[in-house]
């Protein structure tokens, strides 16, 4: 619960600007059946752990067989996946962590709404502008590609899309992606510790800021991309990935 807290209290840091008010969300898996997801309403900048539910994934994955439902049959499924009926009402993201987290293969997730990433994926661009690389650094905190999931309503149709975007990656790539963009909303990250969602939160958000600074002026100098496959397949970078992942 601490790295949690830790986390939520990192990404919603005013100064950062990846995150205000209810914006946003975390999860971590607990590797029982269960994970941990922020609340309906809590902000990730203050949250304590009273914010956070636990959830049961059966109930979750359940009901994305079925997700023509309405937002009253939604709001039962959130109550009724609580392990502590105590406990708050999670997200109406829960359904795309409970993805992430089994078909993803993360730990940790975490969601946010970055001003810098949003003023590309809101734009006319939407996510284009990040399937191609400019610096090494991207490439290795990122990944080489992205996934991309156009506008859908947020909560179980959106979680289903999501889902649809990354079995595609998956079965293309043959590996999860660590990026997944929401086009008009804003990213997802898959990562193996909480210190791994942040460092990508992070490198993301420079990685907007420095696009954003080359469209100001002629337009980004991509890579050419046998040279962006080669910084993801030298070992030397899979040493400094795993390095990364474990940075304070
Ligand atoms: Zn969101």
């Amino acid at each position: 619960m601490k790295s949690l807290l830790r986390l939520s209290h990192e990404l919603g840091r005013e100064d950062r600007h990846l995150a205000i008010l209810g914006e946003g969300n975390v999860s971590a898996d607990l590797g029982d059946g269960t994970f941990y997801v922020k609340a309906s309403g809590s902000q990730l900048g203050t949250i304590d752990a009273g914010g956070f539910s636990r959830v049961s994934m059966k109930p979750i994955f359940d009901a994305l067989d079925y997700p023509d439902k309405t937002d009253d049959e939604v709001r039962k499924i959130l109550e009724d996946c609580r392990v502590d009926k105590k406990s708050k009402l999670p997200s109406v993201e829960t359904f795309l962590h409970a993805i992430c987290l089994r078909e993803g293969g993360a730990k940790w997730v975490g969601h946010a709404h970055p001003v810098s990433v949003l003023k590309i994926l809101c734009s006319k661009l939407g996510a284009e502008p990040f399937r191609r690389h400019i610096f090494p650094d991207a490439i290795v905190v990122c990944g080489r590609r992205v996934a991309v999931v156009p506008y859908v309503d947020p909560g179980i149709r959106l979680a289903v899309a999501l889902r649809k975007s990354l079995r595609q990656f998956l079965n293309d790539h043959g590996a999860a992606p660590k990026v997944i963009f929401m086009v008009n909303h804003g990213p997802v990250v898959l990562g193996q510790t909480e210190r791994d969602v942040l460092n990508t939160m992070l490198m993301l958000d420079k990685w907007a800021k420095i696009l954003l600074g080359n469209y100001s002026l002629a337009g980004p100098q991509f890579l050419e991309e046998k040279l962006s496959d080669r910084i993801e397949s030298r070992p030397d970078e899979h040493y400094r990935r795993r390095a990364i992942g474990k940075m304070k």
